[in-house]
């Protein structure tokens, strides 16, 4: 009656278990959290033209001999580098190569 000494054992297994748990679970948070900080840049080659629609987003048309680099979480807003504030219009380049604008953004990733 009350205390029983097997229950007792089965509750500190489970506690045990559950601060493991709470551990691994808090680590993924934080890795996760790191994910969202880090910047994706992405490579692509520039557009000939940029179309806005009447939503206001931006479609290109066509690809020219150079390569920009676009990274959403430096505020890239798409559409035309000149349009973009400083930080993004950098990074945009353009490179002349495919090869300078994926060192640029493994560049910009490290750094981020
Ligand atoms: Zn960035």
């Amino acid at each position: 009656m009350g205390m029983s000494f097997p229950g007792g054992l089965a509750r500190n297994a489970g506690g045990r278990a559950t601060e493991k748990f709470r551990e691994a679970e808090q680590e993924a948070a934080d890795s996760a959290e790191a994910r969202l900080l880090r910047h994706h840049p992405r490579v692509r080659s520039v557009p000939q033209i940029w179309h806005q629609d009447s939503a206001g987003n931006w479609n290109a048309e066509g690809a020219t001999a150079q390569w920009e680099v676009y990274c959403e979480q430096c505020g890239d807003s798409d559409g035309p580098a000149d349009r973009q504030f400083p930080p993004a219009r950098e990074l945009r380049g353009p490179y002349k190569t495919r090869h300078q604008a994926r060192h640029a953004a493994a560049r910009h990733e490290r750094n981020t």
